[in-house]
């Protein structure tokens, strides 16, 4: 494997310094948004991710939104208006800062963390890693004002129906999702084309050694060598599975090869 040189994601001081930073050219880039650049690259850094970011397979931005703040305080919020409780990120702040970002990344799609956001999915996560990278904005306290999302047609993208302080960990897993995606990120490609979703059901159950623990035992047919009927084996658990925990995968499955959901006595 080339390596492409180790690439620091040390986040500068300055938007100017940010701008003259060198980047590798033509490599899958995440640009994060972010109040907290000490939150990255986290878990990022570590094993496959953390390795192939060495390797320059990927590269990763942090644009420390405080540092387009307003004033002495580089403030970033003020009060909501019409009341209510917390802070909201300010348009002309966050302006600034997506500016800076889009002039470094031009094209690449703009994402907002938000729980009102379109859930993501793996096909999402799929797309953006064929992409030139992202770049993700953290939202913190109430959120973002609306009028810079309008404005930068930011499109807002959900890790579920449940609500984090901030945007930084959705954030790393979007980037997780997506990167691991590239080629050659993964030292075992095929796994990507087994696992959870890639054929709209949840992944089959995994076991390895050893064969009897606490008086269970690994399936038997899993031992048999009998790789077609491993194959089957493993259809069969996954659609169950998918039946039992994900009916509305289930469904979309059924009608991805013309059969008819509602034929389904068991749904
Ligand atoms: N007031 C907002 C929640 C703000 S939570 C609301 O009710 O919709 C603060 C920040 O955390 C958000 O701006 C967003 O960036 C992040 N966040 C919280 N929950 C999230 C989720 N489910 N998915 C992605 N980002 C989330």
């Amino acid at each position: 494997m080339r390596s492409l040189g180790r690439k620091s994601i040390q986040a500068s001081l300055q938007p100017r310094d940010l701008m003259a930073e060198k980047r590798l050219k033509g490599v899958w880039t995440a640009q994060v948004v972010t109040l907290f650049p000490e939150a990255f690259p986290g878990t990022l850094g570590l094993s496959l991710t953390g390795r192939a970011l060495k390797d320059g397979l990927w590269q990763l931005e942090t644009v420390p939104l405080r540092e387009f703040g307003d004033g002495k305080h580089r403030n970033v919020d003020d009060t909501p208006a019409g009341g209510g409780a917390g802070m909201v990120l300010r348009p002309d702040v966050m302006a600034s800062a997506l500016d800076a970002a889009q002039s470094r990344l031009p094209g690449a799609p703009l994402l907002y963390l938000s729980p009102r956001g379109k859930p993501f999915t793996q096909a999402r996560a799929r797309a953006l890693a064929e992409g030139p990278g992202m770049t993700l904005i953290c939202g913190r306290f109430e959120g973002l004002d609306q009028r810079v999302i309008d404005a930068y047609e930011v499109e807002e993208v959900s890790l579920g129906d449940f609500v984090l302080t901030g945007g930084e960990i959705a954030a790393q897993a979007l980037i997780d999702a997506s990167v691991r995606l590239i080629p050659r990120v993964l030292g075992n490609q095929e796994s990507v084309e087994e696992e959870s979703f890639s054929h709209g059901l949840l992944e089959h159950p995994q076991y390895t050694k050893p064969a009897v623990w606490n008086g269970r035992a690994i399936p038997e047919i899993l031992l048999s060598g009998h790789h077609a009927k491993i194959t089957d084996w493993q259809r069969v658990q996954a659609e169950r599975l998918t039946k039992e925990r994900r009916p509305d995968l289930w469904r979309a499955y059924l009608r991805a090869q013309n059969r008819d959901p509602d034929e389904d006595q068991e749904l």
